[in-house]
């Protein structure tokens, strides 16, 4: 949804399950309209999951108003459960709602979690112990919370979430694979990891905390930035705390290996460093050049300077201004108020008279002298409020590192039995 009606339509990428024209996920894609294929490749996604639960109910099944209800319940029931849904997370038929669901039945549950044919390329015993890992996962904390109203008899109980009392009479949620008694407002039934409300009420549950698919499984395993799925080999790259495959640490946009190279960063997808100044590297405001990627920068509200003295200095008097407060103004950079309001413009080479908020007309050299030069604009009188402070852009070039990725860093590693 976020490329709206820019992309021309969902075109899966080689290996990186983002579509080639607008770099959406997947799931930001389907939420308009779910392709047929990617519709039963869901179903048998969600009958696995639920064949697999423990829950014995049966499936939830839609009715003519809702993609998806709880299973189990009256229709009052029903109602009094999406009452307490947020109105765009009900999921009624044809509604964002709808949407919502199935676009986080793609996230929360990601199909090449469990299934190795959704995955690129696994050999044989990576295949394997993909298998083994969603066994596992199922057999030892999947599990579906069930709805039911709270007895009216009873005192009530604490929601295991928002720590609220849930009353009798109320709907609540119950997880078996939690400590009995456990309960949960159902705007409350949401993964300890992305806060979202767990989809179709499918959970797994680890150390106490209730998680969606997807971040049960981090929980467990190193998961690829680039390609989504869950890393098995016996080694991957780390970076900033993300990992990737070896070889699918490579630049987002020429796919040049990055292993051992120098990277940057951006919204967790890493760039070489050209392409990273091709697409994204700023011009300086001053001089007009284009600001190279070891140059250091400075930035201020989407202005940008080399942050070197002759270009980051007051528009007025040329004062520097690297590490000492400054006043914008119409999209310049002064060292004063006087600077910045253009008195004295036949003195720019002295602002001392400026300072002293003398008129203009004043004999040069009168007050030369008078004052010592790293006085000059100090101590500031900013125009309006406080005054800005300006940071230099943080240097965000990397050399990535290839450590061995097989899970130990990761915490509440449970081996597969
Ligand atoms: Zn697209
Ligand atoms: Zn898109
Ligand atoms: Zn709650
Ligand atoms: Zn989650
Ligand atoms: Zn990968
Ligand atoms: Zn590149
Ligand atoms: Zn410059
Ligand atoms: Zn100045």
């Amino acid at each position: 949804m976020r490329c709206g009606d820019q992309c021309p339509g969902f075109r899966v990428h080689g290996w990186r399950k983002i579509c080639v024209h607008c770099k959406c996920v997947r799931e930001e894609h389907a939420v308009r309209s779910v392709p047929g294929q990617l519709e039963k490749m869901m179903t048998k996604l969600v009958s696995d999951f639920q064949r697999h639960s423990i829950s014995d109910d049966d499936s939830g099944c839609a009715s003519e108003e809702y993609a998806w209800v709880p299973p189990g319940l009256k229709p009052e029931q029903v109602y009094q459960y999406f009452s307490c849904l947020p109105e765009d997370r009900v999921p009624y038929v044809n509604s964002l709602g709808e949407r919502y669901r199935i676009k986080q039945l793609l996230h929360q549950l990601p199909a090449h979690d469990s299934e190795s044919q959704y995955c690129n390329t696994l050999d044989e015993e990576e295949k394997k112990e993909l298998r083994l890992f969603s066994q596992q996962r199922k057999r030892e904390n999947l599990g579906r919370g069930v709805v039911r109203l709270f007895p009216v008899t009873m005192t009530g109980a604490i929601c295991q979430q928002c720590e609220r009392q849930i009353c009798g009479g109320d709907i609540a949620v119950f997880a078996s694979r939690a400590e009995q008694n456990s309960c949960w407002h159902p705007q409350c039934f949401q993964c300890a990891t992305c806060s979202e409300l767990l989809v179709d009420l499918i959970y797994f549950f680890q150390d106490g905390q209730i998680y969606c698919g997807r971040h049960h499984a981090e929980r467990l395993k190193p998961r690829c930035q680039a390609c989504d799925e869950i890393i098995l080999a016996d080694e991957c790259t780390e970076a900033e705390g993300r990992y990737w495959h070896m070889k699918h640490f490579c630049c987002f946009e020429c796919e040049a290996a990055l292993g051992g190279q120098r990277y940057i960063m951006r919204e967790s997808r890493p760039y070489c460093c050209s392409c990273y100044e091709s697409l994204y590297a700023e011009y300086c405001d001053t001089c007009g050049e284009h600001i190279g990627i070891d140059q250091g920068q400075m930035t201020y509200e989407g202005q940008h300077w080399h942050a070197v003295e002759s270009c980051f200095c007051c528009a007025c008097c040329q004062l520097p201004l690297l590490g000492r407060p400054f006043l914008p103004r119409g999209g310049l950079i002064y060292c004063s108020r006087p600077c910045s309001l253009g008195e004295d413009p036949n003195n720019s080479d002295s602002c001392d008279s400026a300072l002293q908020s003398k008129p203009p007309q004043h004999k040069r050299g009168e007050t030369a002298g008078k004052l010592q030069q790293p006085q000059c604009g100090s101590p500031l009188q900013p125009l309006e409020g406080t005054i800005p402070v300006i940071v230099p852009a943080k240097d965000c070039i990397h050399t990535a590192v290839e450590n061995r990725g097989d899970g130990a860093t990761l915490v509440s590693y449970v081996d597969v039995v």
